[in-house]
Order: structure tokens, then sequence, then C-alpha cells
């Protein structure tokens, strides 16, 4: 068990929260101020803290990967390819983890997916939470082979024996468990409440989970309570964070397509963010799970909870003097993957582009048929073609922090 997670008990839980009614509203945390760009010290790579009449949140430890108790939040994703096709699965966590990713979560549906797992697990650069739905003997298979954390689900894992056991072998693992209660896996008894009260039936539902691993002794609970409905999702992590101390997964569950599923995303975590609620999140795309990593660290580094690359660029008009939206293009993915507190801008004319180059540490822009490199405020070239900005720019980049562009 994790030291901190001793005998911390929530501290101002009243009945009526206790029963699912909400508490009074958050007061939202203010963020750290960007002054200018350049001086904003973007991606401070911290947590934001929680109200402080919100009870301390635990800590939990996945692998060596600290999850609560004020670690910054952690960046989660989950695999797509079958689990037993290990070579796969390999070289998508190993795609994952180049992004960024700090956990990864397969699924162990069946044994030849418990064996994927193991396999994975023997050569993964980053640790690996399995995740289990209907078969406890699932849930006891993975941590036989090795996984750093289970997810476990009130909706499909719910009798008795079944959870004894498997709290049982969490234990003498002494790794960590996440409860999902998702819009579409709560406890059988929440589901009539789901209806009329759907916060209250997912937040019930994860509290008595919590309470049935807790009997048999488990205290290292990460928690989710997921919607697909953005502001649901919000209301429930609001309702929960207020009289419990577990550890918050955050995310909006089946979030939909990249674009829908990335505003949508970026809504509901970002206000929870502010409020200092989420200790790891993951966003969940029908995409490339490495798409997901990408959108996590934006919505971060947009709070000034991340340490990571700001890129300013101009949407283009009919002055642009130059394909920027190519040079963009090209350069999205390997800037997206960079963590290095820097601003950059790529700008296409005069009109804003000096000011907003100006105002980065390393700025290009085109202006009246001159391609100019600024670094911190100053025109250092002004002698470039079109042809050389990549180069230029990925260049500046190494200087500035040691970092090479894949590009
Ligand atoms: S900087 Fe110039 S090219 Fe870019 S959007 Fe503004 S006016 Fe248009």
């Amino acid at each position: 068990m994790d030291p901190q997670a001793s005998e911390q008990r929530p501290t101002n839980v009243n009945q009526s929260q206790a029963d699912g009614s909400a508490p009074a509203a958050p007061p939202t945390a203010s963020l750290a101020p960007g002054s200018s760009m350049r001086a904003s010290g973007i991606g401070l790579g911290t947590a934001q803290s929680p109200p402080a009449h919100y009870p301390q949140r635990r800590s939990v430890s996945v692998g060596g990967v600290q999850i609560g108790g004020g670690a910054p939040c952690v960046i989660q994703s989950m695999t797509t390819t079958p689990t037993r096709d290990w070579e796969a699965t390999l070289a998508q966590v190993i795609r994952l983890a180049d992004a960024g990713c700090q956990l990864v979560r397969l699924s162990v549906p069946d044994e030849a997916s418990a064996v994927g797992f193991g396999e994975v697990k023997k050569r993964s650069p980053v640790p690996l939470i399995a995740d289990v739905h209907f078969h406890h003997r699932m849930a006891l298979r993975s941590i036989e082979e090795g996984a750093d954390k289970i997810r476990l689900n009130p909706g499909n894992v719910t009798r008795r024996e079944h959870i004894e056991e498997v709290a049982k072998e969490l234990l003498a693992a002494r790794i960590p468990v996440r409860v999902g209660s998702n819009s579409g896996s709560i406890a059988p008894r929440y589901k009539t409440q789901y209806v009329p009260d759907p916060v209250g039936a997912i937040v019930g539902s994860a509290r008595e989970y919590v309470e049935q691993l807790r009997e048999f002794g488990v205290e290292d609970i990460v928690v989710a309570l997921k919607s697909h409905d953005p502001m649901t999702t919000v209301e429930c992590y609001r309702r929960f964070a207020a009289t419990e101390p577990w550890p918050l997964h955050i995310g909006v569950t089946e979030a939909g397509p990249g674009i829908t599923g990335a505003a949508r995303s970026a809504v509901a975590l970002g206000l929870l963010l502010s409020e200092g609620i989420g200790d790891t999140m993951r966003v969940s795309l029908a995409n490339d799970p490495v798409e997901e990593v990408y959108v996590c660290r934006e919505i971060l580094a947009s709070l000034n909870l991340r340490k990571t690359v700001r890129v300013v660029a101009c949407p283009t008009c009919a002055r642009v003097e130059f394909d920027l939206l190519g040079l963009v293009e090209r350069l999205e993915k390997p800037l997206l993957s960079l963590d290095a507190p820097i601003s950059i801008a790529i700008m296409g004319c005069a009109v804003n582009g000096p000011g907003e180059a100006r105002d980065a540490d390393i700025g290009i822009c085109a202006a009246g048929g001159r391609y100019m490199l600024f670094k911190k405020g100053e025109i250092v070239r002004s002698d470039l073609t079109e042809a050389d900005f990549a180069g230029v720019l990925s260049d500046e980049i190494f200087e500035m922090t040691g970092k090479r562009l894949a590009l």
C-alpha cells in the first residue's frame, strides 16, 4: 500500500453529498498568467491545486509513475490492436510512448490476450494497465503477467467473491486498481437511477465499488466517472472530488472522432483541470491513439500545466507570401512531440507577422518579399528563401533545446 494512502479520509462528507446530491460549485482556481509569450514559462509541469475545502488527493504509484498527491497530471492512452498480437501492440505502445504517453492500457478479454499482455510488458518502455471486463480471471491473469494496474468496471465484475479474489492478488502484487464507473458500465442497481439522474448514478456506483474493494483491504484506488456528455462528466467529477480523496482519472468516454472528440474533451477536461481536478487523463478518440496523446498534451499546455512547444501560426489569407499551410502541416506532428518550453511563430505577411515573430522565442515571417528569422525579439536573418524555413527552424530549435525535430 502506498504510505501516503494510509488513513486519509474525506474531511467534509455530508449526508446529502454522500447520497449523490450536488455540493456547492467549486471556486475556479486561477491559472498561471502568460504576459508575453516568450516570458510566459509555458508549461510549468505542475498540478493545479484543488479548492482548499476539497479533501487532499491520495497518491498511487503505477509502475513508478505517481498519480495524485499533487503530481502533475499523467497522460495515458489505450492500444487499439488485438493484444494477442503482441508485436503489433508493442509497436503501438512504443509509438504512444514516443509521443509522450506515460501509461498505456491494453484490453485483456481472453487467455491469448493475457499471454500477449505479458509479452508486451516484458518489452514496454512505459508501465502498462490491464483493461478487464466481465471475466475476473483475466484480472488475475493480467496480474500474473506483470500488470502495473488493473482497470475494473462496477457494471460487469460484480460478484463479491470475484472482487475479493482480485483484491487479494492486487494486494499481493502491490499494484493499484482503477474503478471505471462510466455511463455505460455502472453497477446494475444504479441503472434505474441513471435515467433521471446520471450524475448520481455514476457517482454512487463508483463510491459503492470503492467501498467493496476497501472491505478487502485495497486502498490504492484511482477512480474514473465518465459520461459521453461533457457537462455530465464535469458534474460527476466535481461531485466526487468534493468529498472523496481518491486520485481521479478524467476523460469523456467515447468522445467521438478526431475534431469532435478533441473539442468535447478539451471543454470537459479543461474545466476540470482548471479547478484542480484530474490526476491522470485520457482523451478517447475514434482515431489513431497517438492523436489522443497530442490532444492531452495540448490541453495541459493550454492551461500552463505542461512543458511543451507553443506554436503560433497565422491562419493565412490572401496576403500570405509563402506556402505557410504546407510548412505547418509538415512541422505539426514533430512539434507536438517535443517537450520544451519554447514558443515558435510561423507568420505569413507583414500585417501581424513581425509582431508575433518578435514575441516568440523563434519566429519566421515573410514580409514584403523578405523571408526572415527572429530570435528572442530580434531579426537575425533576412536573407532566407521559402525553402530554408523548415531547416532553419529545426536548427534553431536544436540550438535552443538540444532536441532535433523528426522532420
Ligand atoms: S499574418 Fe498576414 S497572411 Fe497571415 S492571416 Fe494575418 S494578414 Fe493574412
